[in-house]
């Protein structure tokens, strides 16, 4: 059982967390934990490193002493046996001076590396995950506190975007966190956070922490993996853009993986990797709803739906990346220099379209790194006889249409198109993989949730 920054972002709501998990526990099941940072706090840390790094060094101390605050709060509501508080509490406050001392350091410094930035974000699932530990030993249950290092996860060194090494992190977790599991024992595991091999601190990616649940999930052979977070299940569409979006009962772990890639943050785009091979089922579900069963991922369907279109989700924070030069036309490893030069400065294209005359292609880009990927497109080939110019509109979002049964389907790409058209949008780019699972296209950030309300209506979602 994994659960999510909401799930936890408060006192009441990990009391709650430890209310689900003594239930299952005490129904014959053994469960292990993954906990992610109290709802914000990852985000916090990221800021706080932020200014920090400019030598900012009185913010250090007010955001310390709010995150205890935050913290202390929670162990109070979450934890009622004082004792348990107490050494939640003492546990707390050391994390925070560690902390606070990292903190100094890059102050002094001047300097947040992807190594250090990682150290920094580790915080957030290891003041979180005491308290959950404390929830549940205050149910009178066995259980046991780790960090992602301790439990055995351990991963390259591609700080803030970790892989696990599989192999020997399943070995470990085997080891260290196998016989708790065995005995009844329930682990609490940070979620987020492991270590490569020399020991330091990594960091999966944002929302990684579904990736740790799978990854724990895996190597302890699980019956199931459930995601607990603040919605009924992955939706049609994300439900703060469509309210009447609907919960789906099922979907192919192809599907729920070009969903979870394509911006539906219900899960981390790389958690169904390891399941996927493992045939381990996957439930997303609510904490607030729990009576309600949620989504269950697994290898296919058991009720086949017809409908071809399934979900509709948007992507913003993006930018694309034009390239074009007749040079570009019949020469063979155009594109691949193209790629090569971004893929060397840790570009990563998230989508690409390119046209028979070859004389320009389009790429989806993290609006972040536009600046960087125009740079060293310019500085690597410009002039040198292949792109003649390189231009980026960074005001987009893409769309992507999803659903299995679209493969096959004749006419769903043209009521799309003619679903854009007809709200009087202008598309600016398409790409449609040969999978079929998905159409994705480009328009203006600003028509980006109009156009999801026009296909999520046309393809009448809200009645899946
Ligand atoms: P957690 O903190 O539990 O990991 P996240 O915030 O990462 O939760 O993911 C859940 C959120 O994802 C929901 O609150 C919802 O707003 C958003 N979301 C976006 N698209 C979808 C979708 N298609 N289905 C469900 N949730 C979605
Ligand atoms: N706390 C981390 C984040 O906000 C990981 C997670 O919540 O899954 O990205
Ligand atoms: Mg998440």
């Amino acid at each position: 059982m994994k659960f999510g920054g909401t799930s936890v972002g408060t006192g009441e709501n990990i009391r709650r967390v430890a209310d689900l998990v003594t239930r299952y526990a005490r129904n014959d099941c053994r469960i292990a934990v993954v906990v992610s940072a109290l709802a914000g706090v990852t985000n916090s840390l990221i800021e706080v490193a932020c200014q920090a790094k400019k030598s900012d060094e009185k913010h250090i101390d007010a955001f310390t002493k709010e995150l205890l605050q935050k913290h202390i709060e929670a162990v109070a509501v979450a934890i009622t046996n004082k004792q348990i508080q107490k050494e939640v509490t003492l546990i707390t406050e050391r994390t925070i001076a560690e902390l606070e001392k990292v903190l100094t350091g890059i102050s002094y410094v001047g300097e947040l590396t992807p190594k250090s930035k990682d150290y920094v974000l580790s915080f957030g699932e290891r003041l979180s995950a005491p308290i959950v530990w404390g929830a549940i030993k205050d149910h009178k249950l066995e259980t046991q506190c780790f960090t992602g290092k301790e439990a055995g996860i351990v991963t390259d060194s591609n700080f803030g975007d970790a892989d696990p090494l599989m192999n020997y992190t399943t070995h470990l977790i085997r080891e260290r966190v196998g016989p708790l599991l065995e005995k009844g024992t329930i682990p609490v595991v940070t979620g987020f956070i492991a270590a490569n091999q020399d020991g330091i601190v990594t960091t999966v990616g944002r929302g990684g922490s579904d990736y740790t649940a799978t990854i724990l999930g895996v190597a302890l052979q699980v019956d199931e993996v459930w995601i607990w977070t603040d919605v009924d299940g992955i939706m049609t569409a994300d439900p703060r853009i469509i309210p009447t979006s609907k919960m789906l009962p099922e979907l192919s772990y192809q599907e729920a993986a070009e969903m979870a890639i394509f911006g539906a943050k219900a899960m981390h785009p790389r958690a169904l990797g390891p399941v996927i091979e493992a045939k381990i089922p996957v439930r997303i579900r609510s904490t607030m709803h729990p009576e309600n069963p949620g989504t269950l991922i697994t290898e296919s369907e058991k009720t086949k739906s017809a409908t071809a279109v399934k979900a509709v989700a948007l992507i913003k924070d993006v930018a694309m990346v034009n390239v074009s030069g007749a040079g570009m036309v019949g020469a063979p490893g155009s594109y691949a220099r193209v790629f090569d030069v971004l893929g060397k400065h840790s570009i990563n294209v998230m989508m690409v379209s390119t046209a028979v005359s070859e004389a320009n292609m389009s790429m989806i880009i993290r609006r972040n790194l536009v600046g960087r990927a125009l740079s060293t497109l310019e500085i690597a080939l410009l002039g040198r006889g292949l792109i003649s110019e390189v231009i980026a509109e960074d005001d987009v979002a893409v769309v992507a249409v999803m659903g299995a049964n679209m493969k096959g389907t004749l006419g769903t790409a043209s009521r799309i198109f003619a679903t854009v058209a007809n709200a009087g949008i202008n598309i600016r780019m398409i790409a449609q993989g040969s999978s079929e699972l998905n159409i994705s296209f480009v328009v203006k950030e600003k028509d980006g949730a109009a156009v999801v309300k026009s296909i999520h209506e046309e393809f009448q979602l809200d009645q899946i």
